[in-house]
């Protein structure tokens, strides 16, 4: 392409690309754009070390780690960890507080070998531990965690073995914590206990009246899952008292669900839980610890409200009043301050994965205005008129709205009437086409001329998305986004490059599965969600590169096969004091055998029962030997690779 044949680029700023999509706001400390229009990656703020996110993508192609790629700034995860320790370490400080913070990771958040074990090797230095839910996860935690001060939370639902299994670990040096959820658990303790002849650290899950509300509400309140009523905590206290095991129950958790988006929420039930501690104390147990479980919320549109997708407190907030309420309570009480722990899982884990992917191609209904023919039918011709005086009407002439409204109109009616003479067999198909793209050329003119205040009609404003092109995704978000299908969540997503070019053209990213669910269609918006993102002209031939931002939580476990979509490639990238990286570690995608012995298919009988149809195909003459052989090597490549599309 010629260069003079190039769009202009207008007059489009990289501070206008980071307000438009709340990147100064959601980006924080960790992400920027650079003078070339890239977006770069700074894991200690914005005076350490920082990378080109364009250049790093490139160069992990070139290393054969194809987009779609999930990269993982193990730099980021250690500096979320450090935010955490100095916020509590300062509130410490700040209200004189006379107990200690000690940090647990909730497993399940993120499961991945290499993000634990990043974990517990950064967090050594706070003796931070981890939280299992589950049997398999307490597996993990029990070979990661050989700090003796480091905790072992235990929750979930527990039998026989599992019980056995934490007690017994306390005796290898470690220091589990058995967090009583259910009432039946009570007498599987004692039975182990007195069996094995060790005695478990105990703990006990308090029900909370107080409520939460967004999407994971019902985790506290008298309907919750897991935790003890008051009255079942009482009866529990007095069973463990007779067995001769209070003296073990020194801790008290609570967990309020995840995404706390208000911090008075957050505040009623520390009051809560300080007030049951207290109450505890003088029952006679030796309480030490207070859990205040996980729910710290991750800020992902940047806007600081009480909205889903965002938070009306920062890190150092929620620190604040975690150590303040709780003194507060035992200050008035008189009783010794508790040891804290959280289990924050999401605002650990989600700001170090950035997931890229890059676009295929896209699809928008055509404002092109076909050239004029002779005898055109009346309805083409109308809409051509009408075209016309839309662009009379001068650019952003904020009073004629009620003139635009009505050239809309016309041209809905002359392109209906089109229609009906196709249907009635008066149109042919070349003149309905010519029809079609003059209304969405009617429509472009039309939203060139809109104002650019909020008195447009629903109508006029609703046009922009009928203009909006779908972008193809070569992603699954089943597989890699899953949350965005499920529960709606909202993530950061924009283009890594091309910052410094207007965004002209307005678009939603449909995904490779064959599932209409199979889409990105909601956009943060400072507090608001909107259906379209402002993307730019999608150039065939060139790598479009699109990033989805904070979503290291939750997503790669609950990601699942659909239309056998596997997990993609991911790295982990170390930076170094040069402005360089290491690459960590390399997990690569799963390949398409991978997908298929999921499925308890059998690549290799697949392959021979392909042989052997191929084989009587050449015997039968329908097949030569060398095109066969092509369609062979096809399909043992394809096992080979991973399931997303090659360039
Ligand atoms: C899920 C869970 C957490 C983690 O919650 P986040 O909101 O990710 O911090 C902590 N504790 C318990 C008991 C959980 O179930």
């Amino acid at each position: 392409m010629k260069p003079t044949n190039q769009p202009p680029i207008e007059n489009w700023t990289t501070l206008q690309s980071s307000i438009l999509y709340g990147l100064s706001r959601w980006g924080e400390r960790y992400f920027s754009i650079n003078e070339h229009g890239h977006i770069t990656v700074q894991p200690r703020g914005p005076k350490g070390e920082s990378l080109d996110l364009m250049e790093l993508a490139h160069e992990l192609e070139g290393r054969n780690l194809k987009l779609p790629l999930l990269i993982r700034f193990d730099d980021i995860l250690e500096d979320r960890l450090n935010q955490l320790h100095q916020a509590f370490e300062e509130a410490i400080v700040k209200y004189k507080y006379t107990g200690s913070y000690q940090g647990v990771f909730p497993i399940k958040c993120n499961q991945q070998r290499h993000v634990v074990e990043e974990l517990v090797s950064c967090g050594r230095q706070w003796h931070f531990g981890l939280e299992a839910g589950s049997k398999a996860e307490l597996l993990i935690a029990l070979s990661l965690i050989d700090d003796p001060q480091a905790f072992l939370i235990c929750n979930g639902y527990k039998d026989q073995r599992y019980i056995e299994t934490a007690i017994l670990a306390r005796q290898l040096g470690r220091q589990p914590v058995v967090v009583i959820e259910q009432v039946d658990e009570v007498e599987r303790i004692i039975e182990a206990s007195s069996s094995l002849g060790a005695r478990p650290l105990l703990g006990v899950r308090a029900k909370l009246s107080s409520q939460n509300n967004g999407h994971w509400g019902n985790s506290i309140g008298e309907t919750a899952k897991f935790g003890l009523s008051i009255p079942d905590i009482l009866i529990t206290v007095e069973r463990l008292r007779t067995a001769n095991l209070l003296s073990e129950l020194r801790l008290l958790h609570f967990h309020v669900g995840s995404q706390v988006n208000d911090i008075s929420i957050l505040k009623n039930a520390l009051q809560e839980a300080s007030q049951i501690y207290v109450e505890l104390t003088r029952l006679g147990v030796p309480m030490r610890s207070l859990d205040v479980g996980g729910g710290l919320g991750v800020d992902y549109d940047g806007s600081r409200t009480t909205t889903p997708a965002s938070t009306n407190y920062s890190l150092q907030n929620y620190a604040n009043d975690v150590v303040a309420t709780v003194k507060e309570c035992c200050e008035s009480n008189n009783i010794d301050m508790p040891n804290l722990i959280s289990e924050s899982g999401r605002a650990i884990a989600s700001h170090f994965s950035v997931l890229l992917f890059n676009v295929l191609g896209t699809s928008a209904v055509s404002s092109e205005i076909p050239a004029a023919k002779d005898n055109e039918c009346l309805s083409v011709r109308n809409l051509r008129e009408t075209l016309i005086s839309i662009k009379k009407i001068p650019k952003e002439s904020a009073s004629d709205i009620s003139k635009l409204q009505e050239a809309w109109n016309d041209a809905i009616k002359f392109k209906d009437d089109a229609l009906s003479a196709f249907r009635l067999g008066y149109l042919g198909l070349p003149e309905r086409a010519t029809a079609e793209q003059l209304t969405w050329a009617c429509a472009k003119a039309l939203i060139e001329r809109l104002p650019k205040n909020n008195l447009i009609p629903e109508e006029l404003n609703a046009l922009r998305s009928t203009l909006a092109a779908t972008y193809y995704a070569n992603l699954s978000v089943f597989r890699s986004a899953p949350d965005t299908w499920a529960i709606e969540q909202l993530f950061p997503i924009m283009p890594i490059h091309r910052l410094k070019e207007n965004p002209s053209q307005l678009g939603h990213f449909a995904d490779l599965t064959c599932d209409s669910d199979g889409k990105l269609a909601n956009f943060i918006n400072n507090g608001q969600i909107k259906p379209l993102l402002e993307l730019h002209k999608f150039i065939p031939n060139e790598q479009y590169i699109i990033g989805i931002f904070l979503s290291g939580a939750y997503q790669e476990v609950m990601g699942n096969l659909h239309n056998l979509f596997g997990s993609t490639n991911a790295v982990h990238i170390r930076l170094t004091k040069s402005g360089s990286y290491h690459l960590d570690h390399v997990v690569r995608a799963n390949t398409k055998s991978d997908v298929l012995e999921a499925m308890e298919h059998d690549p290799e009988q697949l392959l021979e029962r392909l042989r052997i149809a191929s084989e009587l195909a050449i015997r039968q003459g329908n097949l030569q030997i060398n095109t066969a052989q092509r369609l062979m090597d096809h399909i043992e490549t394809s096992l080979r690779q991973s399931t997303y599309l090659h360039e």
